[in-house]
């Protein structure tokens, strides 16, 4: 990354590096976890179990926790979500389980879930126990492509079933965005690596890491050579903004940076404006809004182009970024980067507002904000580019992604698919559980 006079490394003292990427929420101990565990009434049909889209058995495993089966408490867990230690930290619980919680009421909060899974994993994750097995070989080989998130979940099950897996990953290290995406201080340290190897140690997956479909091989290559294909390659392309002077210096992809920062040994390291605007309302603009500030950003502001109730942050999200002295814009578009000497220094904004049809449309007000540092995090898109390329073989699409039915089954009756490769809810959680259905649909398949 090129620095300029204004985006510069090293603006804080060392050890604030190290507390502001650090764990946001402490870990549970265990006196914590039992009193927090003993506060679920351990519903009957418990709503949270239905919010959770990896249809975990929430009451079962908080039950366990309280009577200091910890081990089992994990295997409920993971029996259902195998990365149920990352989605304890990443999972917006607020929107799903702990949203359900009939003890989020007025009066009281709701039983700390993901507080309380994490605690279960982390334990058995500590005492290197191993829980799950392989069935016999089935003679069977699938190939996944893609080893983030839905790409690992489908491999573990499927070699749970007995069959053999070749995940292929671009990149030189598994993990998806887990690794590459999620902020810094909700999975610090080397956990996604950690969660990975424990999901390896079942063994029956082997890794190709550094080939990538559409490059070193096709679609096609790969139905000739595997019994079944899953495919879960996320979405490699970012949204532009479609303006004059995009290609400034200072002008950056949200995503490419935070990859950065998440592979970063030394965030001292790391240039970072004083004056950052962050243009978007989901999760990645929240996250690059707040690590921006944790690196020493003077003034960060993110701009929306609608009301706060239509971001895809939460609430909780972006009262945690107002928290982190974030200052949050609504109801602006971009419209203008002024540079001097090839460096973005001013950004010209539009207000918006809603015509009487409800569509979105400029005031014709604008203002103006001085800028060192434009994060672009306007969202992501699919590229199916990679599966046309040397393959023979169409997949349909749906909404611009790979269209499939309940089971993940795409167009081709021997490819599945799932993950932000697919429509639906763009979460780590919903990843997980198109790997493990897909896994199922391959299974049942292959049995047939
Ligand atoms: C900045 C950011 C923050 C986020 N924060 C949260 C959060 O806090 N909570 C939450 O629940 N969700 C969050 N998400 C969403 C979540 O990370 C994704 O929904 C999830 O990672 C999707 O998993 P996946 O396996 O489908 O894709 P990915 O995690 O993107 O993994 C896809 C994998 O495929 C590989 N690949 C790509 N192209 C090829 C190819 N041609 N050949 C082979 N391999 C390929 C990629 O390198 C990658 O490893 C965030 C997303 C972003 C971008
Ligand atoms: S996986 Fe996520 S949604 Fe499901 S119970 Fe755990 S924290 Fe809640």
């Amino acid at each position: 990354m090129t620095a300029s006079a204004d985006i510069q490394a090293g603006r804080l003292r060392p050890d604030d590096y190290v507390e502001n990427f650090n764990d946001v929420h402490p870990p549970l101990d265990r006196k914590r976890a039992v009193i927090e565990a003993s506060r679920c009434y351990y519903c009957y049909d418990a709503p949270c179990v239905e919010a959770c889209p990896t249809g975990i058995d929430i009451p079962s495993f908080i039950r366990k926790i309280a009577t200091d089966n910890v081990k089992g408490s994990a295997v409920d867990i993971l029996s259902e979500n195998i990365m149920g230690g990352a989605c304890a930290r990443v999972c917006p619980t607020e929107i799903l389980c702990e949203g359900e919680c009939v003890r989020n009421t007025q009066e009281e909060k709701p039983v700390k879930i993901g507080e309380l899974q994490r605690f279960a994993t982390d334990r058995l994750f500590e005492s290197g126990a191993e829980v799950f097995e392989r069935a016999p070989s089935s003679g069977k080989t699938v190939a996944v492509v893609g080893g983030g998130p839905a790409g690992l979940s489908a491999a573990h099950r499927l070699s749970m079933l007995g069959h053999d897996v070749v995940v292929f990953e671009a990149r030189d290290k598994v993990g998806g965005l887990n690794e590459y995406g999620i902020a810094a201080y909700k999975v610090p340290h080397d956990f996604a690596q950690r969660e990975v190897e424990f999901i390896l140690s079942l063994g029956g997956i082997e890794l190709r890491c550094g080939e990538a479909i559409g490059k070193d091989f096709s679609l096609s290559d790969l139905r000739r050579d595997y019994d079944a294909v899953f495919l879960s390659m996320g979405m490699a392309g970012v949204n532009a903004l479609g303006l004059e002077n995009e290609d400034l210096a200072g002008v950056v992809d949200a995503v490419d940076y935070i990859a950065e920062l998440r592979q970063s040994g030394d965030l001292s390291k790391l240039p970072v404006g004083r004056k950052v605007v962050v243009i978007g309302g989901g999760n990645t603009a929240i996250d690059i809004a707040v690590q921006t500030r944790r690196l020493g950003a003077e003034d960060v502001t993110l701009v929306y182009r609608r009301g706060k109730e239509n971001m895809n942050a939460t609430w909780h999200e972006q009262d945690f970024a107002q928290l982190n002295g974030v200052k949050i814009k609504h109801w602006a578009q971009p419209a203008r980067l002024i540079g001097k000497d090839g460096q973005v220094k001013e950004i010209e904004f539009e207000y918006t507002q809603l015509d009487d049809n409800g569509r979105l449309m400029g005031t014709g007000d604008h203002f103006t904000l001085l800028v060192d540092q434009v994060f672009k995090a306007i969202g992501q898109t699919f590229v199916p580019t990679p599966l046309v390329n040397g393959s023979a073989d169409v997949l349909e699409l749906n909404g611009g992604r790979i269209a499939v039915n309940e089971d993940r089954q795409t167009s081709l009756p021997d490819v599945w698919a799932g993950g932000d490769c697919v429509t639906g809810d763009d979460l780590t959680v919903v990843a997980v559980q198109d790997g493990k259905v897909a896994a199922a649909a391959i299974d049942r398949k292959l049995r047939s």
